[in-house]
């Protein structure tokens, strides 16, 4: 059976032109005649930005038709400029092909390079090499050459302005650069989000503070369009939102790198509906970061195990969301499996050959803790009865630090205009000392420097207090509340968040753990974490007693304060364990009683996943 050679040729990133050549070429072929078992598909793929013509495909039915001239019958192409974009070398290919009496169909315009009986068509022979020379490749190509341009514009490291990502701006050559003022937003969206403030709450607070968004700045007075959007709208009016906020948590450019598409979607019309069938293709550039990767995971990690259920099943864990790893700083996570784990256990376990090592904790053990713990912490009770103490104090701080911008910002407008001054007396001076112009221009360069970023500073804990105000939960929770949703799990998680902003993980060895607990109340951490010191071997194998034992030590104030940075203990963990072995020793200090004594908790007092636990 002979075959019939179906020859497209695309950009690599145009995969529609690829689907829609080899498309119109099969509908030809199958008119005249052929069926579609015969039809050989040769298709070059170019990458846009590459010049040499490297022609794989081609030689392939070179090699085939030489090999046997008449394994192929006829070869079809949808026009001339398919077969090359050098002219002298698809002359040369057409001349070949005739030389070997195989035709080359064209499909537009409708041409033959060989007549019915064989014999060589002058007339399209000459229409070809005019068709060749000036074709309209350029026309033809233009797509894809914008296409492949603004591609190798990222891979340049430059932007198509205006559309650069908050943060980054260009230079002069068109260069991305870092927007140093944009860039600390950037940077407290994610501290803040790390913090656990959502991204409503964070777009609020950027637009209470009027920070203007791209659009305002770029495009104030255009008209934008969106989708189902009726109003118009101009860039001036756009503020912030959460999808914005979520955008730029996702965005990689801000760990440095640059996502650019490579290939296209393959979008297909299935039930008169666009489905993709293949997804783009993506690559990356090395650009400038503004947020560290360590940052950048664990604000991934919060933003998708908040609608990522599966690995907290239907069990409701009292301490969801809120246990970090010190160790590695990942989260740690339910697992309730009846007859095997019911721990809380580092994430890093999940991916064999990854684990850092930190234990897991007893579920029932630690969450009887913290409620044992919470329960008898009298300014917890203190502060639930006076809500409002927190917010005013914060409130009253924040006007603290709006005087303290306003006399900043004048300090700032007087140093350039001391700056002005002094060029001026240059300029006018007859016998300039340029020693002292360069002196005091060093000078006041200097201290302009830091009052800017002395503002910077103090927006930045604007910003913060703001973000604190309006998250401020207002809803009242009581310590009556708390005793009495002992037995109600779900009623228990929201009131243990409202009380726990975040609790970090750290086993000591086999017999203790540490847990180190950041305290919230109506929405702001207190600087001062409770330590708590978990006997966790009385639950394991009961420490060599009968029953489980569920004991622990409470500690407010520790010589080795426990230290965190993205919730990895910094401080050797022996030293704290050292300070409290000597708190609790009785053998150590003969005669006398230990400083501090362990709390055993009331068996009837732990709390169960289950009543069938106990
Ligand atoms: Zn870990």
């Amino acid at each position: 059976m002979t075959k019939i050679a179906l020859f497209a040729r695309v950009s690599t990133i145009d995969n529609q032109e690829y689907e829609r050549q080899i498309s119109d070429l099969k509908k030809v072929i199958l008119k005249d005649g052929y069926t579609e078992d015969q039809i050989e598909i040769f298709a070059e793929k170019v990458s846009g930005y590459k010049k040499n013509e490297d022609r794989p495909e081609l030689t392939r039915l070179f090699n085939i038709v030489e090999k046997d001239g008449k394994a192929i019958e006829a070869i079809y192409v949808t026009e001339v400029s398919r077969l090359g974009r050098n002219p002298r070398l698809t002359k040369d290919t057409i001349e070949r092909f005739c030389d070997l009496k195989i035709p080359i169909k064209i499909l537009n315009p409708t041409l033959c390079t060989l007549n019915p009986d064989g014999s060589r068509n002058n007339f399209v022979a000459i229409m070809l090499s005019i068709a060749i020379e000036f074709s309209d490749i350029e026309a033809k190509t233009m797509k894809t050459r914008m296409k492949s341009g603004k591609r190798q514009r990222v891979i340049d490291g430059k932007f198509s302005t205006p559309n650069n990502p908050y943060g980054y701006t260009n230079d002069e050559n068109g260069y991305v650069i870092i927007d140093d003022d944009e860039a600390e937003i950037i940077k407290m969206i994610f501290d803040k989000y790390q913090e656990g403030i959502g991204a409503k709450v964070i777009a609020q607070t950027l637009n209470e503070m009027n920070i203007p968004t791209k659009f305002n700045k770029t495009r104030a007075t255009k008209v934008m369009k969106f989708n189902g959007e009726h109003t118009p709208t101009t860039g001036e009016d756009i503020i912030w939102s959460d999808t914005v906020i979520f955008q730029i948590l996702k965005n990689t450019i801000y760990i440095g790198k640059r996502k650019y598409k490579t290939v296209d979607a393959v979008t297909e019309i299935i039930d008169n509906k666009k489905v993709i069938t293949k997804p783009a293709e993506y690559d990356y550039v090395n650009t400038r970061a503004i947020i560290s990767k360590e940052q950048f995971d664990i604000c991934t990690e919060l933003r998708t195990s908040k609608t990522d259920r599966q690995f907290y099943g239907k069990h409701v864990y009292l301490l969801k969301d809120l246990i970090r790893c010190g160790v590695c700083g990942k989260k740690y996570m339910g697992r309730y499996i009846p007859t095997k784990d019911k721990v809380y256990i580092c994430t890093s376990k999940l991916k064999k050959g990854h684990a850092c090592g930190n234990n897991s904790i007893n579920i029932s053990l630690i969450e009887s803790v913290i409620f044992d713990q919470i329960s008898k912490t009298d300014n917890l009770v203190k502060y639930l009865d006076n809500p409002n103490d927190v917010l005013n104090k914060i409130k009253d701080e924040l006007k603290h630090l709006e005087q303290r911008l306003k006399n900043e910002k004048k300090e700032l407008l007087n140093k350039q205009k001391q700056l002005e001054n002094l060029i001026i007396t240059i300029s006018k001076s007859s016998n300039p000392n340029f020693d002292y112009f360069t002196k005091m221009d060093n000078e006041i360069n200097t201290s302009i420097k830091s009052v800017n970023e002395k503002i910077k500073n103090i927006q930045k804990e604007i910003f913060s207090k703001k973000a604190t105000i309006t998250n401020y939960d207002q809803q009242q929770a009581t310590n009556e509340m708390f005793t009495k949703a002992k037995e109600n799990r779900t009623e228990l998680t929201s009131i243990f968040k409202q009380f726990i902003d975040k609790i970090v993980i750290n086993s000591i060895d086999k017999n203790y753990t540490l847990v180190t607990v950041f305290i919230k109340l109506k929405g702001v951490t207190l600087k001062t974490t409770l330590k708590l010191f978990i006997y966790s071997r009385g639950v394991r194998n009961f420490g060599g007693q009968k029953e489980k034992v569920y004991k622990y030590l409470p500690l407010i104030k520790l010589e080795n304060e426990p230290v965190f940075k993205d919730n990895i203990l910094l401080v050797e963990i022996s030293d704290i364990f050292d300070e409290v072995q000597n708190l609790i020793s009785y053998e150590n200090i003969s005669n006398l009683l230990p400083i501090k004594e362990m709390i055993t908790i009331k068996p009837e007092n732990y709390i169960f996943m289950f009543d069938t636990e106990k």
